[in-house]
């Protein structure tokens, strides 16, 4: 399984069978809070228990990162924390629940390797909301949780200043291509939040998907829209057509490993990220 200490009082879950997605947790003095709960209800409760014994600690409080099944599916093993999020994003986990019927769990089974691991799913929602962003302290050591946009309306990071430790969300993806498909990513915001992570004292970034990074690779991913952004303007600019501009951005930016693989995921971020920066979509 994938857990581990990356470093004191940082605790990491990473779900290999799913394109390597991120839960974490920070140890405070007191207590432990949990970021986000991966897909797989059987292993997040492996992690809880692992952390609760290696700590001594017991989890009070689950601060999510935005509404995404892989980040959230796993609420239900920490219902009995404060579950603490942007009002925006309690929004959001109510249409995942009316939408979660017994033919879209089944679907969501499907996708997996282990379909036991969403048996029993049941869609568990915040229980605190507030807007902007929020802060806790024990013991001297502050947590923020800030919401700021840019993958999904409802992304936020979580930055622990004392640890030099920031939660990314899905507003980083480490050695995969980012996914800003939804239809409220919006790559101009994103952009922003990746110049706001830089201004922060971390050491540590943990993003939604990969392994751990630092600051040179928030640099390196604003080289990468900064250049996707130009390459589509100039297109643009010289006239040449939607369909082409998006196949140019495609191949340039997202390309393909295998024709095998499926390229929604890409074909959508490219879609989007033209949508926002070429014809101005909000
Ligand atoms: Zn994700």
């Amino acid at each position: 399984m994938g857990y581990k200490k990356v470093k004191e009082n940082i605790y990491l879950y990473t779900d290999e069978t799913f394109h390597d997605v991120v839960a974490g947790a920070i140890e405070l003095p007191t207590k432990l809070v949990m970021i986000d709960t991966g897909l797989n209800l059987i292993e997040i409760k492996e992690f809880r228990e692992w952390v609760e014994k290696t700590t001594g600690k017991k989890f009070e409080i689950l601060f999510p990162t935005h509404f995404h099944g892989d980040h959230t599916y796993g609420n239900q093993v920490f219902s009995d924390c404060r579950i603490i999020s942007p009002k925006i994003h309690l929004e959001y986990m109510k249409m995942v629940k009316e939408l979660l019927t017994p033919e879209n769990l089944e679907k969501e089974q499907s996708r997996l390797k282990d379909p036991r691991a969403l048996e029993g799913l049941e869609i568990t929602l915040p229980t605190e909301t507030f807007e902007g962003q929020f802060e806790i302290q024990d013991g001297g050591v502050k947590i923020v949780i800030k919401n700021t946009g840019g993958h999904t309306i409802d992304s936020s990071y979580i930055y622990c200043p004392n640890y030099k430790v920031l939660f990314a969300g899905d507003n980083l993806f480490v050695n995969s291509s980012p996914y800003g498909g939804h239809s409220t990513c919006n790559p101009e915001t994103w952009l922003e939040v990746y110049r706001e992570f830089l201004t922060l004292d971390a050491e540590t970034i943990i993003p939604g998907h990969g392994p751990v990074a630092d600051k040179s690779y928030i640099e390196k991913e604003i080289s990468f829209m900064e250049s996707f952004k130009e390459t589509a303007k100039e297109l643009a600019s010289k006239g040449v057509a939607e369909e082409e501009i998006l196949e140019s951005c495609y191949q340039t930016f997202f390309p393909p490993k295998d024709s095998e693989e499926d390229d929604s995921f890409q074909r959508n971020t490219v879609k989007r990220w033209y949508d926002v920066w070429i014809k101005g979509a909000e």
